[in-house]
């Protein structure tokens, strides 16, 4: 029984708890005479202050000590008269039961608030939904929340003569029971993930730890532990490792198809080709021959330039698998521009390069990224001779790697699309190309670990900018201010 709230309550009980003292101890005058006057009023002092609180208890003791002075002490029923001896037992009275109110009182106060934080821990460990138990220093489990009843249907009395390691998988027991044993010895951090047994007959995956608490003013240790279900995310892991297993099975047949179908490709076009020479050489030449077996040729080119394309494509993943590769941009670029020489000379284009850093990457992926960028900006170039500038940025990770060009510029309505395989958004206009070139450099890039985006007006220029990892070594950002030109 809880303090009473109401305050009307609390002081009624004072005034009723010593008038029933004062009635007993009246009934037993004849055999107690005026021996131990105030034992009885000193139990309603103490049952007030301990029900109703301190300040009730305060008046319980002063009206028992004057109701006894007037109705018990000798001679009775007056106030005045009274011995000094009684007179000294009022007063020891009313100052021993004046502290013992005041002690009682608190103590019923400290009390309640023990029984509210208990009240409010059973409460959360009820409402939580791991199992929480206690174990003393033996390991010994001596607390179970409620869920722990809910799950295994067992309560504590029938887990301590089963032992709780029954309730283990057999696939995971030893290894829990070394772990739980281990921890106890070393009283440190138990931690087990395994299958527990439920009431129905079937297991799920619990991630359980314990920590070992020490009482400071005992000295004992004491082990508070969590059961945490996890079975939902291990089996949703397990499934997306299955279909992550199968996409990458499809995927590998799928690249080893798209390969083996552009690799037996070329040879009945290298067939068409050499046919067609021999028409050449072999029919007189006229106006209407030379135009078929110039689009025969034409078709056959872009034919292998998109085989060529394809099987560069496919082999991406293959190459940019390999092991973790440390690359040198600056390699990269150089063997790039070599690649393009021709192009840059007969564009007139201007290259201006800013010191690259090391990277971590494939160093022929990476100029491969170079090579179409490039390309792309010489062959998009508007009516300016081209303007490239290449340079490197430090950012948190590693570096943002921007190529920009003063061509014609892409609507940036199809700033995503033109990444898609086959996606071409400027007409033909005797640029030739397949559509795959960024498409591969998204690809490299995106399994280096980075992203790639443009930014772009048309008519004025586009930006590419694509992300790498740094290498071990770091990049000497100052030397980003020398400029050099090519
Ligand atoms: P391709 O160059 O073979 O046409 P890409 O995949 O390299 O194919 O590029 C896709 C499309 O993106 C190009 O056809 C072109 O329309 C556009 N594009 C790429 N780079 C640039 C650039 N630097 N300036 C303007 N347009 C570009």
């Amino acid at each position: 029984m809880r303090v009473y709230r109401n305050t009307l309550l609390r002081y009624a009980l004072a005034v009723i708890s010593v008038a029933i003292a004062i009635l007993i101890r009246l009934s037993l005058n004849r055999v107690l005479g005026d021996r131990i006057a105030f034992a009885f009023v000193l139990c309603a002092v103490v049952a007030t202050s301990w029900f109703g609180g301190r300040r009730p208890g305060l008046l319980s003791a002063f009206l028992g000590g004057i109701a006894t002075w007037y109705f018990v002490l000798p001679p009775s029923l007056t106030l005045f008269g009274k011995t000094d001896a009684a007179l000294s037992q009022l007063t020891a009275f009313m100052i021993i039961s004046a502290v013992i109110a005041l002690l009682t009182g608190s103590l019923r106060i400290a009390n309640d608030a023990i029984q509210d934080r208990e009240d409010q821990l059973e409460f959360m460990a009820a409402a939580m939904p791991e199992i929480l138990f206690t174990a003393d220093a033996t390991g010994r489990i001596d607390n179970l929340s409620e869920k722990f009843h809910e799950y295994t249907g067992k309560s504590l009395s029938q887990l301590s003569t089963l032992g709780w390691s029954d309730l283990v998988h057999a696939d995971e027991k030893d290894l829990t029971i070394d772990a739980w044993k281990s921890a106890m010895v070393q009283r440190t951090e138990f931690r087990s993930t395994c299958r527990l047994l439920a009431k129905d007959g079937t297991y799920r995956w619990f991630q359980c730890r314990a920590v070992p608490m020490r009482d400071k003013r005992r000295g004992t240790l004491r082990w508070f532990g969590v059961c945490a279900d996890i079975h939902d995310h291990v089996t949703l892991e397990e499934r997306l490792g299955e279909q992550t297993r199968t996409l990458a099975r499809s995927n590998e047949d799928l690249q080893r198809f798209a390969y083996a179908a552009s690799h037996d490709l070329q040879e009945p076009l290298r067939v068409i080709g050499i046919f067609s020479e021999l028409l050449i050489r072999e029919q007189p030449e006229n106006e209407n021959s030379s135009y078929v077996i110039a689009q025969i040729r034409r078709g056959v080119t872009r034919m292998q330039d998109l085989i060529q394309s394809s099987l560069d494509f496919s082999s991406i993943g293959s190459m940019a698998a390999e092991t973790e590769c440390v690359s040198s941009l600056e390699d990269s670029l150089s063997d790039a521009l070599w690649s393009l020489k021709a192009m840059i000379e007969e564009s007139g284009a201007q290259i201006i390069r800013n010191p690259l850093p090391e990277v971590a990457g494939h160093q022929v992926m990476m100029s491969r990224v170079f090579q179409n960028l490039i390309g792309n900006a010489i062959k998009f170039c508007s009516t300016k001779p081209p303007v490239i500038r290449i340079q490197a940025n430090r950012e948190e990770k590693g570096y943002i790697v921007s190529v920009s060009d003063n061509g014609v510029g892409i609507p940036m309505q199809f700033a995503e699309r033109i990444f898609e395989p086959f996606r071409r958004i400027h007409s033909d206009n005797g640029r030739p190309g397949t559509g795959l070139g960024l498409a591969s450099v998204r690809r490299i890039i995106e399994q280096n670990g980075g992203r790639i985006w443009v930014e772009s007006e048309p008519g004025m220029g586009s930006t590419f900018f694509f992300t790498v990892r740094s290498a071990a070594k770091t990049f000497d950002e100052d030397s980003q201010a020398k400029t050099q030109s090519v």
